[in-house]
């Protein structure tokens, strides 16, 4: 047993630790005081769960909690708790070498790498070691939770080497008495700790008092038992985590062992601020390590479009002192980020089935954003789709539909999800292609908003179901027993009238032809998904703005397709022969007709200029 002191040299690995560390790699200082607290916090947790199950723990009487003092006069920084503290051994072990894997793979990868040194300080946590940079001085004055145990004071000016010396009087935990170099005398200043504590240590579970005081407020709930936390507690928390005045709209709290350990608490606002266009929507969950926190706003711990969550994701597997640089380009991160993706989005599609209300207040806020991952995030392509909702032409104006409803509405063997786009149910409605699926009983989804039909040509495809728009050629309309009665062109007039058509409205179309998609209207556009098709057109167009016309890139042609049937078309057979200009006059007025009917026609001014020299044919005679 010690009586003296006893001189010890640090580890080598130590050392070299030590030696970075204190020739200050860390550019943010104020971390030490995270790194100390959460050890702190640690040791008291350790102890918590001895007192479980030994009956012997000394000093039982003592709170757990922690306790920090300034001492601005003698520039000292105390922190002290009645954890499970440290014998002479422990001493040794825990802060004389280097036994936690964090600095181990820092040594390691200072080996393996030993130019870039800067750049690799902050992917690993050096812990305790850390208090080197601001301290001249650091004394450990600790007792182990043994009954018998006795206090040992563990001291090293951080150079190579450390005493050891039995003391009397010690109570159970550890005391780190830090005598601060001159230049950090800011950390002996209650305000600076104050500040410091309440940023990392909000949610640290035990108490933590600043020279007597209280500092911290609440408590890590996203750590309890789901069974043990109220409505109200979760809502309390939620506020205070992401200043929002209002209760949350939805919570996921849940925990997980594998591939990670997580313990996360998500929320999602009422309101999506960034629809009231006020702001862009900030992602405001915090990254914790065993209840301490990492970084308040990790900016790559969600995808860009679940940037409105809220809340605190809390894993165990992060190492405490990752720098905000690192952060971005982690590992670990990544794969953080895909499992609480995946997670969340699973948890929104369950929350559709069990609290459908709520999923559609969730989609009239927020769907915007899930259309945005959908158009641009091929990860979660499926799961993103499977929480996409579009009016239908098989629901009354306003209710909603997901593509997994739709494909129950299914006939066996339909072989398309269809959707049409356009400015609003009535206008899709009114159009001429509704008709000839409405005729063979297909159902339609009714794509209203610009980003819509992006979406859908990114999608393309949902549950081996190809999505088409059903204005594209690829949409194979089986035939229908059609009135058969009535006039219609006969075969060889089709064929004349089509190839009119098409030199007349020569580098209008790309063709003319006939088919089973028209019933009352004379024409309509109809076009492939890909280049080319009026779909196509029109994600060019939105995406060109409502100024139009990206220089160097043509105008994808569109085919017309004509009704024999219809009166118009029959009339126009017989005018081309008979007065040709007039004919062609007709003929540019049904393609500007049907490039509208499909939101095509980038501007009417021609339009107008025509149907005036029209009207002006009708009224002369
Ligand atoms: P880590 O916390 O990642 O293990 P640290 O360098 O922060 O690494 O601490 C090293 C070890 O020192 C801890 O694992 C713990 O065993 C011991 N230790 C540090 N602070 C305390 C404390 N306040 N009470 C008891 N043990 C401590
Ligand atoms: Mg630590």
């Amino acid at each position: 047993m010690t009586t003296k002191p006893s001189s010890h040299e640090f580890q080598a690995e130590t050392k070299q630790v030590l030696d970075i560390v204190v020739n200050s790699l860390y550019k943010d200082k104020e971390i030490f005081v995270r790194e100390l607290v959460s050890n702190a916090s640690d040791a008291l947790e350790k102890l918590r769960r001895l007192q479980l199950t030994e009956k012997e723990v000394g000093d039982d009487n003592l709170e757990l909690e922690i306790n920090v003092s300034t001492d601005d006069t003698k520039n000292q920084l105390i922190i002290q708790d009645f954890g499970i503290g440290m014998d002479e051994e422990e001493l040794v072990q825990n802060l004389g070498t280097i036994a936690h894997s964090g600095s181990k793979d820092f040594i390691e990868a200072l080996k393996s790498d030993g130019e870039k040194n800067d750049a690799l300080i902050g992917k690993f946590g050096v812990g305790f070691y850390s208090v080197f940079m601001v301290a001249d001085k650091v004394q450990v004055f600790t007792k182990n939770w043994k009954k018998e145990a006795s206090g040992y004071c563990w001291e090293s000016d951080g150079s190579g080497t450390y005493q050891i010396e039995e003391v009397e009087g010690q109570r159970r935990g550890a005391k780190i008495i830090i005598n601060l170099k001159d230049d950090f005398s800011e950390f002996a200043k209650e305000d600076r700790i104050k500040e410091i504590i309440k940023k990392y240590s909000a949610f640290v579970q035990f108490p933590v008092s600043l020279n007597g005081e209280k500092v911290n407020t609440v408590d890590a709930i996203w750590m309890r038992s789901k069974k043990d936390i109220t409505d109200e507690e979760y809502e309390e928390f939620y506020k205070f985590q992401s200043n929002d005045y209002e209760a949350p709209l939805m919570r996921m709290h849940f925990s997980a062992d594998a591939p990670l350990e997580i313990n996360s608490l998500l929320f999602v606002p009422k309101r999506n601020m960034e629809k009231m266009g006020l702001f862009r929507n900030e992602n405001k969950v915090a990254l914790h390590c065993r209840k301490v926190l990492i970084e308040a706003e990790p900016k790559s711990l969600f995808p860009e479009w679940l940037r409105f969550l809220k809340g605190v994701v809390d894993s165990s597997d992060l190492p405490l002192n990752v720098s905000r640089e690192t952060m971005q380009d982690s590992e670990l991160l990544r794969k953080l980020n895909q499992v609480l993706t995946k997670r969340f989005l699973r948890f929104l599609n369950e929350q559709s089935h069990k609290e459908e209300e709520t999923y559609l207040a969730f989609w009239n806020e927020f769907g915007v954003l899930i259309k945005e991952g959908a158009a641009t995030d091929f990860t979660y392509k499926e799961d993103l789709a499977k929480l996409l909702r579009f009016e239908s032409t098989a629901l009354d104006a306003g209710k909603l539909t997901g593509l997994d409803n739709y494909m129950d509405r299914m006939a066996s063997d339909q072989e398309e999800i269809l959707f049409l786009f356009g400015k609003s149910r009535e206008s899709i409605e009114a159009g001429p292609y509704l008709e000839a699926l409405k005729a063979r009983g297909l159902e339609v989804l009714l794509c209203t908003e610009p980003v819509d039909e992006y979406v859908m040509q990114t999608i393309r495809e949902y549950k081996e179901k190809k999505i088409l728009s059903a204005d594209s050629d690829e949409v194979k309309l089986e035939k229908i027993d059609q009135d058969e009665e009535g006039e219609s062109l006969g075969k060889k007039e089709i064929k004349a009238l089509c190839k009119w058509l098409k030199e007349s409205l020569v580098d209008k179309v790309s063709d003319v032809e006939t088919g089973d998609r028209l019933i009352d209207s004379p024409v309509c556009i109809v076009g492939g998904d890909a280049m080319g098709g009026a779909s196509a057109r029109r994600v060019m167009k939105m995406m060109q703005g409502p100024e139009g016309g990206m220089p160097g890139m043509p105008a994808p042609s569109v085919k017309l397709q004509i009704n024999p049937k219809n009166s118009i078309i029959r009339g126009l057979y017989e005018l081309k022969d008979k007065d040709e200009p007039t004919a062609k006059l007709v003929a540019n007025q049904l393609l500007d007709n049907a490039l509208a009917s499909a939101n095509l026609l980038d501007d009417p001014r021609e339009m107008i200029a025509r149907s005036y020299q029209a009207l002006e044919k009708i009224t002369a005679n």
